[in-house]
């Protein structure tokens, strides 16, 4: 994955770049740390548009490492798409749209997500499929 420096020298977060390229989204440069600028999808596709790097020393338990970190990043951007196509849901009822089995499965994914700044906690409110008192989540929005 190519590295994405915005102009105030902040390097976006892979997961957020792989994110926007696959959600065809814009990426920000979100603030607190970041400046705040908009890199347009297109943009981004053309700049992540580069050859994959090639497997020099085919190592088994890096690929397998790889794997993993791709499995996770995977789920991660699924569980992106799902909070950004419904907004305003708890884990349970995300997870129930997406006919997950386990919420907590993509609970653990929205709570990755928050911690890169991808998508954010709102009021919590009972959620429709416990009852009980949960959080709230909703995508950043990219302008
Ligand atoms: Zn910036």
């Amino acid at each position: 994955m190519t590295e994405i420096r915005c102009l105030c020298g902040r390097i976006a977060p892979p997961i957020a770049v792989q994110a926007a390229v696959e959600i065809e989204t814009n990426l920000r440069c979100s603030p607190p740390s970041g400046c705040g600028m908009v890199i347009p999808h297109a943009t981004l596709v053309s700049l992540c548009a580069k050859p994959l790097s090639r497997k020099c020393h085919p190592d088994t338990s890096a690929e397998a490492a790889k794997s993993m970190v791709g499995k996770v990043r995977e789920s991660q951007i699924r569980a992106l798409r799902f909070v950004k196509e419904n907004p305003g849901k708890t884990a349970n009822e995300l997870a129930s749209i997406a006919g997950d089995r386990d919420p907590r499965t993509i609970g653990r994914r929205l709570g990755e997500l928050a911690k890169m700044g991808l998508i954010t906690r709102e009021t919590p409110r009972v959620c429709s499929m416990t009852r009980r008192v949960a959080t709230v989540w909703s995508p950043i929005t990219g302008v």
